[in-house]
């Protein structure tokens, strides 16, 4: 029998908000495929003269209710399995916050981390190049993701202002200020997950001051640190690709992000202000609180979801916990909040960056944390609510919400519809 893909593995989510909620065989039917998915290989001079290829991919998974919108990865295990089930949690995580966009992925399978800035800037610049005929402003609209960043995206915004000769920014989203970037959307991916843990403190039966543990120190692990910081809650744990750190005291933020600038590890504060070695498997295993995997998927599995001490699992990070591993959690009353609501602060700071675009006119960054934390906490409490009434996972009430705006929209289109091909 053919091994399963990773696509058909996020797929088991949807049969499961399927069997909760009436909609049509069709409506699963076009949710179980991608529209599209475009692969190039992207030819770049290095520095010293030679010539490399990297293979990339763009998958626009479903458009039904608007533009498809997600991030670009470069990550050397990218694979076009692997954007593909990116892409379909894209389409559930627009849908859950109720933004105008259907859902897309696209990646380089490329460790950038050995790559010099000008090789860098030729691969982005490339990617574009490669794939300027499916993205678009009113198309498929890309954002950073796992080990890109303002600058690829700078990058990667004037390459396409130079294709189709205009300035474009809608076009992609997380952008330098001076490129059109929003202002918020450096912190918004936990900035999101903050705001939702906040709104629902109470619920969680979370009290008092949190010790909170983290998978994964860059973009979304370290705003997700000093935002829980300031509100007075304790580090205790921190691992990156270099090893893990504890405190049981809580750890020094400024050490961690010092460490993380100069060495690019956290790995380097062993020792200082109390803190001691982790072995990074054993991180999800800490005393805590809030267990926050801010890193890839499949970290948490059938093999280290008994040792969870946390009562909630925060996934900043898409797919950190496998399907197996959410069993368990529920079994041991561990509340999961799941990725497509607890990271979509990222993509919903990136819709009001597209609207910034579209209108040329910019919003301070007050109104862009107050937008943000209300959608947050409107869709956190419906999908809070509706798992409370239907008893079923807050992971599966989301997926439930999310299902019943695409089939709302599915079956809108008619049936003769493109959107129906
Ligand atoms: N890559 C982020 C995500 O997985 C952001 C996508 C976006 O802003 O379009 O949600």
């Amino acid at each position: 029998m053919p091994e399963d893909s990773l696509l058909d593995s996020a797929l088991v989510r949807l049969d499961e908000a399927a069997r909760h909620i009436n909609v049509d065989a069709d409506v699963i039917e076009k949710l179980k495929y991608p529209r599209e998915t475009t692969k190039a290989r992207l030819m770049i001079r290095m520095d010293d003269g030679s010539r490399k290829s990297f293979l990339a991919w763009r998958c626009r998974y479903d458009d039904t209710r608007g533009p498809t919108k997600g991030g670009i990865r470069f990550h050397p295990d990218a694979s076009a399995d692997e954007v593909e089930m990116l892409a379909f949690w894209m389409t559930f995580k627009c849908a859950v916050m109720n933004l105008p966009y259907g859902g897309g992925k696209g990646a380089v399978q490329v460790d950038p981390r050995k790559l010099s800035k000008a090789e860098l800037e030729r691969l982005s610049r490339s990617y574009m190049q490669a794939f300027s005929r499916i993205i678009g402003p009113d198309r498929d609209i890309p954002a950073p993701d796992v080990y890109t960043n303002a600058m690829i995206m700078g990058w990667m915004a004037d390459e396409y202002s130079q294709i189709v000769g205009h300035a474009s920014p809608a076009v992609i989203t997380g952008k330098p200020l001076a490129l059109g970037g929003s202002v918020g959307r450096g912190d918004a991916t936990a900035r999101g997950g903050y705001y939702l843990v906040r709104h629902l403190f109470a619920e969680l039966g979370l009290k008092g001051k949190l010790r909170i543990a983290i998978q994964g120190f860059g973009n979304a692990g370290q705003h997700i640190a000093s935002l829980f910081a300031a509100d007075g809650h304790s580090i205790v744990a921190v691992s990156d690709s270099g090893g893990a750190v504890q405190a049981s005291g809580g750890l020094s933020l400024a050490a961690l992000l010092a460490a993380k600038q100069e060495n690019n590890s956290v790995i380097h504060t062993i020792g200082k202000d109390g803190h001691e070695a982790l072995s990074a498997d054993q991180l999800v295993g800490v005393e805590c609180d809030v267990l926050v995997p801010a890193a890839l998927e499949n970290m948490i599995r059938i093999d280290n979801a008994e040792t969870i001490k946390a009562r909630v699992v925060l996934e900043l990070a898409n797919g950190p916990v496998t399907h197996d591993a959410d069993e368990i959690l529920a079994k041991r009353n561990v509340v999961v909040l799941p990725d497509i609501l607890a990271n979509a602060g990222g993509v919903t700071v990136s819709y009001f960056e597209w609207v910034q675009n579209k209108q040329g006119y910019y919003w301070e960054l007050p109104e862009i944390h107050e937008k943000l934390r209300v959608i947050m906490e409107r869709e956190g409490r419906a999908i809070w609510e509706l798992a409370s009434s239907r008893d079923v996972t807050v992971r599966t009430a989301a997926y439930v919400h999310a299902l019943s705006r695409l089939a709302e929209a599915i079956e809108a289109h008619g049936t003769q519809s493109y959107f129906d091909s």
